[in-house]
């Protein structure tokens, strides 16, 4: 690999499509305990929310937003849709985590191994498939824990962990991802071959499954949207996106989100991509202390505010 590159420094945020938005939100910040740190509406559907949920601080790589489209059918994990979606916490959380799960009427999966990792699958309220790894190899990246979170600290969700996906044959893929993001093969087990960047800690694996017969994948409810991995700045998006078009890519050009800048692209079997900044953050248009507490929108629905607060379903934050 040449050095010389940028490369992307791991995974920035996940978006995934979600039912009901209170049962979404009920989830996310009552059961897993995560920051609701921006209350935004869908910039192409703005009578539907956008969520965003991360650590204390809103950092990147800790980030899962969500769009609630509770009228949409369920979703498919198969090719070109990306599956599981890994979060991480201390390994000796997990026994905490696995009652924590019960006693809030989600029934986890058995325990798995995965490269010396163990991993307690569960799904969401919407059928999304998630998993909590015991790690303690998320050290590198900043996270602040959320001090009103229901969830102690000591167990609190450290960062994003993994995705996975499924494609029916895997040239195509790992050649893109290495050579227009930088993953490289890792480690093969039981069929799941991992990519990494960096040290391939936390927030810095893709697994990818192989299976030639995978039906085609379907966004809707309890579906992943998109995966966006993370660039420091301008001129390390600018340099993946050259590379993403070296490597025969079509990307969407440099798309201002706000709290980041983004590049959007699909890898060959079809799965939604995102290259995102990590900089502005959250704090750019709230008060860091009251992130997620009123709706942001967009400049140029600003005018527009009433009605669509109007139209948006009511929705209480769980109280923590
Ligand atoms: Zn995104």
């Amino acid at each position: 690999m040449d050095s010389s590159l940028t490369r992307v420094t791991g995974i920035h945020h996940i978006t995934a499509i979600a039912g009901a938005p209170q049962e979404n939100l009920d989830f996310y910040v009552g059961v897993l305990g995560l920051r609701l740190v921006k209350k935004s509406i869908n910039q192409d559907a703005p009578d539907t929310y956008h969520f965003f949920f991360a650590d204390g601080a809103g950092h990147p790589g800790t980030d899962l937003t969500f769009f609630p489209w509770p009228a949409m059918g369920p979703g498919r994990i198969g090719a070109g849709v990306w599956g599981e979606i890994g979060f991480v916490v201390p390994p000796e959380s997990l026994d905490w985590w696995e009652d924590h799960l019960r006693a809030s009427g989600v029934a986890p999966g058995a325990r798995e191994t995965r490269f010396g990792e163990v991993v307690l699958p569960f799904t969401d309220p919407h059928g999304m498939s998630l998993s909590l790894t015991g790690t303690g190899t998320y050290e590198d990246f900043e996270f602040t824990p959320w001090e009103r979170s229901p969830v102690p600290e000591e167990h609190q969700i450290r960062a994003l962990g993994s995705a996975t996906l499924t494609v029916r044959s895997e040239e195509a893929t790992t050649s893109f991802l290495g050579g227009a993001f930088g993953f490289a093969f890792s480690a093969e087990e039981r069929g799941r071959r991992r990519y990494t960047v960096g040290e391939g800690g936390g927030g810095q694996r893709l697994d990818l499954l192989v299976d030639p017969e995978t039906p085609a994948g379907k966004w809707g409810v309890g579906s992943v949207h998109h995966v966006a991995f993370r660039v420091p700045d301008d001129a390390a998006e600018a340099d993946v996106e050259r590379q993403i078009a070296r490597n025969r890519g079509r990307s969407s050009g440099v798309v201002d989100r706000f709290w980041f800048k983004s590049v959007y692209v699909r890898e060959p079997s079809g799965a939604l991509c995102e290259i995102a900044t990590d900089g502005p953050g959250f704090g750019v248009d709230e008060d860091m202390n009251h992130l997620g507490e009123t709706l942001v929108l967009p400049p140029w629905y600003e005018a527009q505010r009433g009605q669509i607060e109007s139209i948006l379903p009511r929705i209480t934050l769980p109280v923590t």
